[in-house]
């Protein structure tokens, strides 16, 4: 049996639902985009097909697009999984609490969005997630997040982020 669908939302295009319950922690997904091709800012900016709802920045100032399953997750401010980073690369998506099946599965953008994303495009959207803790706009900047978030959200980045901005979080 599949563990997720993907299916349309009512306001947010398509989206990832379970198709089974999830323990709290439990994994989710798994992610490697360590063998898609990547580009670098220039290129996606001149080549209208590489601009995509689906391009992820994988460090070091490239990109990918991935249509992996991951990448039909919406936004959520108050999201049921969150992502852990052994790499910009490498992911791994966990239960945030338990999920039953059927939910969207949604996950922060702004929980990993140290670099990167900030100069191609999505700078910030209106959300319509519908959550009761709402931000309303979600900016691609981690550090345009509330305090409490940042550091709820810091624990789960890749050690060479934890490394470079751990001075701007404690
Ligand atoms: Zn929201």
């Amino acid at each position: 049996m599949k563990k997720y669908i993907i299916k349309k939302t009512k306001t947010k295009g398509k989206g990832l639902y379970a198709n089974k319950n999830f323990k709290k922690d439990e994994l989710v997904l798994k992610v490697d985009l360590s063998r898609l091709k990547s580009f670098t800012l220039k290129q996606m900016q001149k080549d209208p097909k590489l601009q995509s709802d689906h391009c992820d920045y994988i460090g070091n100032r490239r990109f990918v697009i991935s249509y992996h399953l991951y990448s039909y997750m919406n936004h959520s401010c108050n999201p049921n999984v969150y992502i852990k980073h052994s790499s910009m690369k490498k992911m791994e998506f966990y239960a945030m609490r338990n999920i039953k099946k059927g939910e969207e599965l949604t996950y922060d953008y702004g929980a990993n969005a140290l670099e990167g994303f900030d100069k191609i495009g999505w700078e910030s959207f209106k959300c319509t997630c519908g959550s009761k803790k709402c931000r309303k706009t979600i900016y691609s900047n981690f550090f345009k997040l509330s305090k409490k978030l940042q550091k709820k959200y810091f624990k789960y980045l890749p050690q060479s982020l934890k490394r470079k901005y751990r001075g701007r979080i404690e």
